[in-house]
């Protein structure tokens, strides 16, 4: 195993590192940093132009549709510096997963169509996936595309649709052939969210925000040209982009960041006149998180280094998606328990710039129970932790 950065791998870093420090503005930087989920539409357009015009906007992509033609260790490096550099994740919808699915087998008119605008960020999608008992069995799905003429009749409906509200497009499976076995009778559409019969309602989740979404659809004419690759194959294409859903989903560098937060925090709050941070009990559990941290670092960067070697990401992926949301989980509880009751009186808005009124509790408190109500999510979504022990219990334990 190779784990050691090459100097022209360090020069990279330093390049990026260099890059995000001077180019990302203050004001964006600042709100992640309280609360990396609070990152309103305007900035992360914002952000991503300034990623396109640098020509990072799409790492992921091959270079001919915009792509940086990073090699894995290059993402990797990048991967870890943006996310210690509290940047506002990239929608991820459009770049991390439609994009890479139209640059493999759009036509070239829903290239000419969708990819330019992705890449800028000027074009926002949402993942129309899961459905009212189609989340986990997510072949089960029952949304309806009936073609009738040069177009596709949608109905039916989607549930936990993230952004669907901000969202220009959606990309949607629906079942296209309800006799065939489930995973065949499935295809993959590209929909306007401005077509009539779409109904976008909102969820409200426990930390009081709107990201979710359930989405109707009633009688919605979409064009059969709009449907990427062949009729029935939709799956196919699905699984295409989950292994893209999947990429830097360990977040090493996101929770090192909350290490140090986590840290900053128990040096200033006390018990019984001490800081948190040298009383035995708490640092040995601030101990054990970082350790975990550390043992998902050295997962990631086995994996990479057998990336180098040529051989590509298997089922370990599954390891990092349950290692990273839990260690992050920990983290953000760790957080919690530090500022103590301080954390109870949560007002949504408590990071809205907007909000004329002065944080209840200290200043560095501001964020953290969002945070920790939001990223409960991080164990269910992406395809949940126990399928992903599932996926380990069959393809690497072979039971
Ligand atoms: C914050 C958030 C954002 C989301 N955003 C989107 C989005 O943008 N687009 C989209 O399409 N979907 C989205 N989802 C949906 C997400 O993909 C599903 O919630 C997830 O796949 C689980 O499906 P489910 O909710 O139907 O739960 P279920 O599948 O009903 O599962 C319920 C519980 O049973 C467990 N379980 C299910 N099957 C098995 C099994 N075979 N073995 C062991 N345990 C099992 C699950 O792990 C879970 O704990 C989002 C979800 C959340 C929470």
């Amino acid at each position: 195993m190779d784990l050691i950065f090459n100097a022209d791998e360090l020069a990279y870093r330093d390049e990026v590192r260099e890059f995000l420090a001077t180019k990302l503005p203050t004001e964006i930087r600042d709100r992640v940093r309280l609360a990396s989920s609070y990152v309103p539409r305007a900035d992360t357009v914002r952000w991503q132009n300034i990623l396109h015009t640098q020509g990072w906007g799409a790492p992921n992509w091959p270079v001919e549709f915009g792509g940086t033609g990073w090699n894995a260790v290059q993402k990797y490096i990048y991967d870890a510096e943006y996310q210690a550099a509290d940047c506002p994740r990239q929608s991820p919808f459009g770049i991390s997963m439609v994009g890479p699915v139209i640059c493999a087998f759009g036509t070239p008119e829903q290239k000419k169509q969708h990819l330019g605008p992705i890449i800028s960020g000027e074009r926002l999608w949402c993942q129309g996936y899961s459905e009212p008992g189609s989340g986990s069995d997510l072949a089960s799905l029952q949304t309806k595309a009936v073609p009738q003429g040069d177009d596709y009749v949608v109905n039916g409906s989607k549930i936990w649709t993230s952004h669907a509200h901000h969202a220009d497009w959606m990309f949607c499976l629906v079942r296209t052939d309800p006799d065939a076995k489930p995973q065949r009778g499935i295809s993959f559409l590209l929909m306007d969210m401005t077509t009539p019969g779409i109904t976008v309602k909102p969820i409200i989740s426990i930390d009081g925000h709107h990201y979710l979404n359930e989405v109707f659809f009633d009688d919605v004419r979409v064009p059969i040209s709009n449907r990427i690759g062949e009729e029935n194959k939709g799956w196919t294409y699905a699984k295409f982009l989950l292994g893209h859903e999947r990429t830097g989903i360990a977040g090493v560098g996101k929770s090192k960041r909350k290490v140090e937060r986590l840290k900053a925090i128990a040096g200033i709050e006390q018990e019984s006149g001490e800081s948190l941070l040298a009383l035995p009990a708490f640092r040995s559990r601030i101990a054990q998180a970082e350790v975990a941290l550390q043992a998902l670092e050295f997962t990631s960067l086995r994996i990479l280094s057998q990336e180098k070697a040529g051989q590509p990401p298997g089922p370990e992926a599954s390891t990092l998606k349950i290692n990273g949301t839990e260690v992050e989980q920990t983290l953000n509880e760790l957080m919690i328990e530090a500022i103590g009751h301080y954390a109870a009186p949560y007002p949504a808005d408590a990071q809205d710039p907007e909000r004329n009124e002065p944080p209840i509790g200290p200043a560095h408190g501001v964020g953290l129970m969002q945070e920790r109500l939001l990223r409960r999510a991080a164990t269910i979504y992406g395809g949940s932790n126990e399928i992903q022990r599932n996926i380990i219990a069959k393809a690497v334990l072979e039971l």
